[in-house]
């Protein structure tokens, strides 16, 4: 992918272009803990975006896709979105440094990446990532990465019409080889976990459902406002409590029959759910896998079961995980409702493992599931 990058830049623009890349990303656990102002877990992976970007003369950028084959001239610092999807982050990226006061100048510029497509690990973060730390490198724009995070998060919400949380930019900008980070959504600190699997002869593997059971924006509102019914009751009495994040599962109790049990459900899972990511924070440094992936598959039990967000392919993958001996965990990653499950894994059953899976899962559902490896990586850089 690099080599073609460079390439395409060489046979359109000449020679001169610096090479700049951002990773996709896994998140190890935290799911529906971001909106509660708790802790997610992520780590950048070893699949990004790469870039090759040179400063252009006059006012308009030439950007090339190579993945979509498709290039356009834009204005960076004009009011005409351009119209291909992909090049909304990258003109999004340089308005929003904008509306910050740094400006950024014309470039030329060939991309391409190999964050796999809807598997959840977030290529349009990757993507906004390596342009807003390009930009940021190339012109000494002075943001910090996590202000570039956000600058990211921002170009989502206003150039794409996601509203999305800050985890995806915040790890693909902070990422580090052989560590996740514990990430504070409530005031976006974080703290990097040591995390190494394959040093300690494990593995991290996504497999993918293939299905997406399309509920639409629908199920990720009823979830937020369920959380927030919740909290309103319990802020009744304890008018300190403004989200999940400042409550436990004793207290949920004690206001448990003011609640629907739908609500006292949804809450229980997060309030557990926080706990979980920081007992399973302590299990990493003291490099426990085992404990820690037997608390991923907690985590897809109250996905599942409390949080009813999985679906019966994300609920047979984790069957066949926990039937097997050697992989320790596995729970379904992201928002739910279809994507990935993520496994941890003992290296040697891995292979036997998932061969066998992907034989079972096609037996019952008639597809093949795709299989994703996963090494933890750095975040955005120069490459040279
Ligand atoms: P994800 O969960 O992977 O972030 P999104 O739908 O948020 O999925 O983002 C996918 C979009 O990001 C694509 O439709 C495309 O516009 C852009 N994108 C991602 N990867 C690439 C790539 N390699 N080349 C061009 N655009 C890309
Ligand atoms: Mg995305």
């Amino acid at each position: 992918m690099i080599d073609k990058v460079k390439k395409e830049f060489a046979k359109r623009f000449g020679p001169g272009a610096a090479l700049y890349t951002s990773p996709g990303r896994v998140n190890l656990i935290g799911e529906h803990t971001d909106y509660n102002m708790g802790f997610v877990l992520p780590g950048a992976v070893d699949k990004g975006i790469y870039a090759a970007i040179k400063p252009a003369s006059g006012g308009v950028s030439h950007l090339y896709s190579v993945d979509y084959d498709s290039e356009v001239s834009v204005d960076l610092a004009g009011d005409v979105l351009p119209k291909p999807q992909w090049a909304k982050y990258i003109y999004g990226v340089a308005q929003e440094m904008a509306k910050r006061g740094r400006k950024v100048p014309a470039i030329d510029a060939t991309f391409g990446g190999n964050v796999p497509l809807g598997a959840g690990m977030s290529s349009s973060a990757a993507l906004e990532s390596t342009f807003a730390f390009a930009f940021n490198d190339m012109f000494g724009l002075g943001f910090t990465l996590a202000e570039l995070a956000v600058i990211g998060q921002m170009t989502e919400h206003n150039y794409v019409g996601v509203k999305c949380g800050i985890m995806d930019q915040f790890i693909s900008l902070h990422g580090r080889a052989g560590h996740v980070l514990k990430l504070d959504c409530r005031d976006l600190s974080f703290e990097y976990k040591p995390f190494d699997p394959a040093a300690a002869g494990y593995r991290v593997v996504l497999v993918d459902s293939m299905v997406k059971h399309n509920l639409s924006g629908g199920e990720y509102n009823e979830r937020r406002e369920q959380c927030e019914a919740g909290v309103s009751i319990i802020a009744a009495h304890n008018p300190e409590v403004k989200s999940l994040r400042d409550t436990d599962p004793a207290t949920l109790d004690k206001y448990r029959g003011e609640m629907p049990g739908m609500v006292y459900r949804r809450c229980l899972y997060v309030v557990e759910e926080i706990g979980r990511l920081l007992d399973g924070c302590d299990d990493l440094d003291a490099g426990r896998y085992d404990a820690f992936g037997a608390k991923m598959f907690a985590t897809h039990d109250g996905l599942s079961g409390l949080y009813n967000v999985s679906t019966p392919e994300l609920d047979f993958i984790v069957d066949a995980a926990r039937a097997c001996d050697g992989v320790v965990g596995a729970r379904l990653m992201g928002g739910g409702f279809g994507g990935c499950v993520i496994h941890l894994m003992r290296e040697s059953v891995a292979d036997a493992y998932l061969a066998d899976l992907q034989v079972k899962f096609n037996a019952r559902f008639g597809l093949t599931p795709r299989v994703i490896g996963a090494v933890i990586s750095d975040g955005a850089r120069r490459l040279e």
